[in-house]
């Protein structure tokens, strides 16, 4: 990939539609760079280059880490356990800046979608947004993170592929993603609640963009999300979902050690070639193949398959007959999600009675196979609605598209 842009226009539309539509835009260093998103390491160099004594720098990593990642310090005045002159020199030269909120939409669900600006050094047209969305339920929060502006790659169905622009986000603009939540719900550890407990305890790497194809990001900010003497959301509590980059499905469970999920959609390769056109560089059996070798898979720690159902094109008994079959050998369950509608797509979700004959088939050959409810439709914040170039559509075009994403 390189720098220079080449978009293409028809990017995202049918079976002929490039796997990559664009090369990626560039990230510049802010003049005062946020500690979010660094290492131990990594901080403990940047205290080594403004003149902190070697003695002392693993004391002053040990603070900062607890006071960014388990008191949700937003400025060094509050760190109170480190001496004040020492704050002043941090203050000078780093913040603990996340990214921006600049639009909080509140579904009638409960679901919350964030919409967050992301500074980069160069100027302040060049921020680029992103969003983030918060899903409570009974027993548990769901974080849904994003780990692109858009998407290079250009599935047909997917309303974030057919954004134009695409940068890769730093490991702290992921974090960061996390730190805003908790921010937003004053989910800190000295939150007062009578039992204590967190409101986000799950992360899914299933917002905007393809996280295997910024595996080095991703990486470093899951490390910190799952630490468990700072934000500490255990692994099995992280899930990441691909489109299917094979070659870094290997390292995920190597380096990351999280839940895999495939956006698998369908079984075969001609139609998956035109639904998910990665498929054309990895088709479903080297993609089946890492999933039989993921690290770490077991019956309890087992691979989720997605399933987008798309009324006439993949949701057929022949289909669900056919995904039982090629998943035999691997430690799997199916989610299905019934597919969400956005303007100009060529698409229709499946019926209700369909989807439910589907599950039933795969449930009965031994599969777990929950259909996803849609969460915050009404905000645009269910799976694949998320597209933060949304924002700028005018207000009747954004009240038409909410009508149509909430019409079953
Ligand atoms: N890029 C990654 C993760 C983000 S997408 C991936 O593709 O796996 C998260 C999930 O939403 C994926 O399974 C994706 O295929 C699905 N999705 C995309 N568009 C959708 C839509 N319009 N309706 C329902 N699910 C969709
Ligand atoms: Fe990208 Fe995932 Fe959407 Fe495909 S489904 S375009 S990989 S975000």
């Amino acid at each position: 990939m390189t720098d220079t842009l080449t978009h293409s226009p028809e990017a995202g539309s049918g079976a002929g539609a490039p796997l990559e539509k664009t090369a990626l835009e560039t990230y510049v260093p802010l003049a005062k760079p946020s500690l979010v998103g660094l290492s131990r390491a990594e901080i403990s160099d940047a205290l080594g280059a403004i003149g902190v004594q070697p003695a002392q720098r693993k004391m002053r990593v040990q603070q900062l880490w607890h006071w960014i990642y388990v008191r949700g310090a937003q400025n060094f005045a509050d760190m109170t356990s480190i001496s004040k002159d020492m704050r002043a020199q941090l203050e000078t030269h780093f913040t603990v800046a996340r990214p921006e909120v600049v639009a909080e939409q509140i579904s009638n669900d409960g679901t919350r979608k964030w919409l967050l600006r992301l500074p980069s050094g160069d100027s302040i047209e060049k921020a680029h947004e992103v969003e983030c969305v918060y899903i409570p339920e009974t027993d548990r929060g769901t974080l849904c993170v994003s780990s692109q502006v858009g998407c290079t790659l250009t599935c047909s169905f997917c309303h974030t592929g057919t954004q134009r622009l695409v940068r890769n986000l730093t490991a702290g603009e992921i974090v960061g993603q996390i730190m805003v939540a908790r921010d937003r719900l004053n989910d800190w550890a000295d939150r007062e609640t009578p039992t204590g407990s967190r409101l986000v305890t799950n992360v899914v790497m299933m917002g905007m963009g393809e996280p295997l194809y910024n595996f080095e990001a991703v990486r470093d900010a899951l490390l910190i999300v799952s630490d468990n003497e700072g934000i500490g959301i255990s692994r099995r509590r992280i899930t990441l979902s691909t489109s299917g980059v094979v070659p870094n499905i290997a390292r995920t469970g190597d380096e990351i050690g999280v839940m895999l999920a495939i956006s698998l959609h369908a079984v075969r390769d001609e139609l998956r070639d035109e639904l998910v056109p990665l498929n054309r560089k990895y088709p479903i059996a080297e993609l089946l193949q890492a999933c039989r070798d993921y690290p770490g898979s077991s019956n309890a720690r087992r691979i989720t398959f997605e399933y987008v159902m798309l009324k006439g094109v993949n949701d057929s008994l022949d289909d669900a007959k056919l995904l039982v079959k090629m998943l035999k050998g691997i430690h799997a369950k199916i989610n299905l999600i019934p597919f969400n509608l956005w303007p100009g797509t060529r698409y229709e979700c499946s019926d209700w009675d369909q989807i439910e004959k589907f599950s039933e088939y795969i449930f009965n050959a031994g599969y777990s196979s929950p259909v996803r409810t849609p969460r915050g439709r009404d905000i645009l914040a269910a799976c694949g609605q998320l597209k933060s170039e949304t924002e700028k559509l005018s207000a009747r075009e954004r009240q038409a598209l909410r009508a149509m994403a909430m019409t079953d």
